[in-house]
């Protein structure tokens, strides 16, 4: 499964400047939209990816609710491991000069 192919379930159109996270957050992102799509969510996304180890979604339109929803599964996936999803013994922090969010067993 790709991130495509999530978006695709939903509707949404692949962002213009690309999207890349690892499968470990793909059902924070999955629980993200079916949460702004009830929230009225016009579904244009412009940008998902990961920076300074936590997800980032970015969208061009959204009133306040939507904005709130987005800015705690930013928050929450600093919990989650990017790479396998488990929330055991998550740690953010610098991997070869690039910081991810990975659980102890994925950071080897
Ligand atoms: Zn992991």
């Amino acid at each position: 499964m790709t991130l495509q192919d999530l978006l695709n379930k939903y509707g949404i159109a692949e962002p213009v400047c690309g999207s890349a996270i690892g499968l470990g957050w793909f059902p924070l992102v999955e629980d993200l939209i079916v949460k702004l799509i009830r929230l009225g969510w016009d579904k244009q996304l412009s940008q998902v990816k990961e920076k300074f180890g936590g997800l980032r979604f970015y969208i061009d339109n959204g009133d306040d609710a939507i904005f709130d929803a987005i800015g705690c599964t930013e928050a929450e996936s600093f919990t989650v491991c990017e790479d396998c999803g488990t929330r055991r013994d998550v740690t953010c922090a610098s991997q070869k000069g690039w910081i991810r969010t990975l659980c102890t067993e994925c950071r080897v």
